[in-house]
Formats: structure tokens, C-alpha cells, sequence
């Protein structure tokens, strides 16, 4: 499949295409970390777009509670924000276990290297360590 369109990450995450499109866009998100991480950035757009907006926003959810139609559905705009919350989620999660998992496994390969050489100290070791390991997210991020 073709990667996504700017336009169309744009106007998916502020929910103005028809359901068929953003499932298809769903799927390809799953698959494609170029379109995903476009989308991410897509977000933030839309979240400068919103928080202009935002007394507008907060008018419309007054008249959808007030109206009894409204209140017997779940709300769609609230679930089109979790969903938004869910990708963030996502990124940030994933993210997380990256850190964490390259940390962990720096340290665990210390703990190996610190037996076999204990002359060196582990604190010194470990600083380097965490240098190697933040410069390579500062390269990962001016990619
Ligand atoms: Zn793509």
C-alpha cells in the first residue's frame, strides 16, 4: 500500500474522513513507522488547532451534554480523543521500553564486565555507559 498523504494524517486526526478511510489508515499506522511517526507530528498540529479552538469546543460538548439524544450514545468526539490519547500512549510506552530496556541491558552487561575486570570503577562505567547511550538517542532524534 501507498504511504499516507500529509493532508490525509491531518485531516484523519482532526476526524474529517469517512470511517472506511480511517480504518484503512488505522492499519497502514500499525504497519508503517514513517506514516506514524508523520502522524505523531500530525497531533501536534491538531492539538495547536484545538486549543485555539477550544472555547468552541468546550460549547459544542455543552450542547451535546445538554441534549438527551447525546447522553443515551457514548460521545463521539470523546472517543475520537481517546484514540488520539491511545496512539500518544503508545509512542510514549514504546518509547519507554526502549529506554528502559537499553538501560537495563547496559547495566546487566556491566555486571558482567565488572567481574571480570574489577579494577574498573562501576560508577565510571556506568556514566559512560549513559553517555553512549544519550548520545545515541540525540542521533536517533535528529534523524
Ligand atoms: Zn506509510
Amino acid at each position: 500500500m501507498e504511504h499516507i498523504q500529509n493532508e490525509k494524517l491531518s485531516a484523519y486526526c482532526n476526524n474529517q474522513l469517512p470511517e472506511e478511510e480511517q480504518t484503512i489508515i488505522d492499519n497502514h499506522l500499525t504497519e508503517c513507522e514513517s506514516c506514524f511517526s508523520l502522524y505523531l507530528e500530525a497531533i501536534d498540529n491538531c492539538h495547536i488547532d484545538h486549543s485555539v479552538s477550544e472555547s468552541f469546543t468546550d460549547k459544542t460538548m455543552e450542547e451535546l451534554e445538554l441534549s438527551p439524544l447525546f447522553n443515551q450514545e457514548s460521545r463521539p468526539s470523546s472517543k475520537k480523543k481517546n484514540r488520539i490519547m491511545a496512539h500518544y500512549l503508545l509512542a510514549a510506552g514504546l518509547t519507554l521500553i526502549f529506554t528502559f530496556s537499553g538501560l537495563f541491558e547496559s547495566v546487566l552487561h556491566l555486571s558482567e564486565q565488572t567481574d571480570a575486570v574489577p579494577k574498573v570503577s562501576v560508577s565510571e562505567q556506568l556514566m559512560n555507559k549513559t553517555t553512549d547511550f544519550l548520545d545515541q538517542i540525540k542521533e536517533d532524534n535528529n534523524k
